[in-house]
């Protein structure tokens, strides 16, 4: 069962500041979670994107 690698981006300035994987087979939508950045110094909404 193949797990791809993706990166969490801050969504303010665009910065990768997470990796993780996921299953794409069962979460084919795309995460988003709230996450510190440590670039604007406080929790962003993090988007998924391609490492
Ligand atoms: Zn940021």
């Amino acid at each position: 069962m193949p797990r791809d690698l993706i990166s969490l981006a801050c969504g303010e300035c665009k910065r990768r500041n997470y990796t993780t994987t996921k299953n794409k087979k069962t979460h084919q939508e795309k995460l988003e979670v709230a996450k510190y950045c440590r670039y604007c110094r406080k929790h962003t909404a993090h988007k998924e994107g391609k490492v």
